[in-house]
């Protein structure tokens, strides 16, 4: 690295400091690169860390004890009325972002790695400048952009941190708990804040354009889901289009039609969670040889190469899935690929987590998928209540499923409903990769009780002899 007048030249400029980012420095150093990260926020970690999975997973942790000492009452202990005390619950969430914010510090630290808290814009396809920070210029051999990306807004209308209009980030820090709060949106990020503010307290009303929750994951996976959240929240209501969310002293007003009819509403909040963007508009591509795609996403190839050959793209701005553990991997790829390793983009499953409760998880090919593209699967479902271990935890609204080859029993996909989905995937992913057989689940034996063991009975259906449930054929 060589210093001098508030500029540096480095092997490897990462742009970007979420898991794409720290994940792809992290690689690189290791493989001897020498690497320099940039992100605004003082500390790596992202929107992930600091806006998005860690915060909202230690809330929801919090909003399960709730609901799971209320349920406890049924099976014969009472904790009475819980006492919510909002600034110790941000306190430890600020506690737990920063124990890993620090932990990522150290390790960049003992990797060489210099951080640069500023924001990057492109000179040309080897140097940015940089602002906000002591030093305004680096000079790359390669760069990695990994900007992810921002929550999307309702037309015209726009989120501020002091306002009652909340985007996932102004919702995440909990402002208040508002008695009545719209979440406009069933995707995972509505669903997954919508169950801590119910747990919380709030009467909760969600409404989506669409038919129903969760539009990309297979329905009969989503039902169990939506039936609880049916108990948790005031109300679910589907094709419904917000018009208009404007922001009053007391609360905001609500404009939104359904079957042609218009109704207007009030709530002391609304969090709009429609999707994201990506971070791309802002970073001077014009002077690259990078042209994006008509949504703003940075196109690349297996190895994570851009159109400029200097320049590689990870994450959330690369487009694909948008999640934590995509951009790392992808981030890995990028810097095997720059440091001259033969690597690829070449994941066969990729795991998805909804954390609701119960939680939902998938991995591979979906039924939707199967039957939209014609892809011919068999398909094997073990119902929870089958389970010994879900009856122990009185948790039975559940279900894995498997897709399979219907010629070969190799497997294809999975799909999970039920507590610890976001574990128990992890096991078919694996085999998904390693291109196991239904019968190699099968065959594999799991620890009794366990939720595992809905998985090895998923297979064994496949087989037709499933232990804790009839077969088809009898
Ligand atoms: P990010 O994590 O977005 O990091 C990009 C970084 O780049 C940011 O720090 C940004 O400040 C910085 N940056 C932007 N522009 C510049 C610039 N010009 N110069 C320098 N730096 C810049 N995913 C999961 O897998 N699991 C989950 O449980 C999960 N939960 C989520 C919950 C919520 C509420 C939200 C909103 C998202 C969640 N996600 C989850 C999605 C996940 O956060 C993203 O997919 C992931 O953060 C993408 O990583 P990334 O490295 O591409 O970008």
């Amino acid at each position: 690295m060589v210093m001098g007048d508030m500029e540096m030249s480095t092997d490897l400029l990462v742009i970007g400091g979420g898991p794409g980012g720290y994940g792809a420095a992290f690689r690189a150093a290791d493989l001897g690169l020498d690497v320099i990260m940039v992100d605004p926020l003082p500390r790596p970690g992202g929107l992930c860390l600091h806006k998005g999975c860690i915060p909202s997973k230690t809330f929801l942790q919090l909003a399960e004890l709730l609901v799971d000492a209320a349920r406890a009452e049924k099976m014969g202990i009472s904790f009475g009325q819980p006492k919510i005390d909002l600034a110790a619950m941000r306190a430890w969430k600020d506690q737990v972002v920063g124990s890993i914010a620090g932990g990522l510090v150290t390790l960049a630290e003992q990797r060489g790695i210099l951080f640069i808290q500023g924001m990057a814009q492109f000179n040309n396809s080897t140097s940015v400048r940089i602002t906000g920070a002591d030093i305004s210029r680096v000079r790359f051999k390669h760069c990695i952009i990994a900007t992810g990306s921002r929550p999307l807004e309702l037309p015209g209308i726009a989120c501020n941190p002091e306002g009652r209009i909340m985007d996932s980030t102004v919702a995440l820090s909990i402002p208040d708990i508002p008695q009545k709060l719209l979440v406009v949106g069933g995707g995972y990020v509505g669903l997954e804040l919508g169950s801590i503010y119910a747990a919380l307290g709030s009467q909760v009303t969600l409404v989506e354009r669409e038919d129903r929750l969760l539009a990309q994951v297979d329905a009969d996976l989503v039902q169990p889901v939506q039936k609880q959240l049916a108990r948790l929240f005031a109300d679910i209501r589907f094709g419904v289009q917000v018009d208009a969310l404007q922001e009053q002293d007391d609360g905001v007003a609500v404009s939104l039609h359904q079957d042609g009819k218009r109704e207007q509403h009030h709530f002391d909040r609304a969090l709009v969670a429609i999707g994201r963007t990506p971070n791309s508009g802002d970073l001077g591509l014009e002077h690259t040889k990078i042209q994006l795609d008509s949504r703003g996403f940075i196109p690349i190839d297996e190895q994570q190469r851009t159109t400029d050959a200097h320049i590689f793209a990870v994450g959330d701005v690369a487009g694909g899935v948008m999640l934590a553990h995509k951009a790392t991997r992808e981030g890995r790829v990028a810097a095997e690929v720059i440091s001259g390793k033969k690597s690829g983009f070449d994941a066969r499953a990729m795991p998805a987590v909804v954390y609701t409760d119960p939680q939902i998880s998938w991995c591979g090919l979906t039924e939707q998928q199967a039957a939209a593209e014609n892809i011919p699967c068999a398909i094997q479902k073990f119902p929870w209540k089958y389970s010994g271990r879900a009856q122990t935890m009185g948790m039975t609204d559940g279900c894995t499923k498997l897709l399979t080859d219907p010629q070969t029993g190799r497997i294809l996909g999975a799909g999970i409903t039920g507590r610890n989905a976001e574990s128990l995937i992890s096991e078919v992913v694996l085999a998904i990769e390693m291109g196991a057989l239904a019968e190699d689940l099968a065959l594999t034996i799991h620890p009794h009780p366990t939720l595992s063991e809905t998985e090895a009975e998923a297979a064994e259906i496949f087989q037709g002899s499933p232990t804790h449930m009839l077969p088809s054929s009898k």
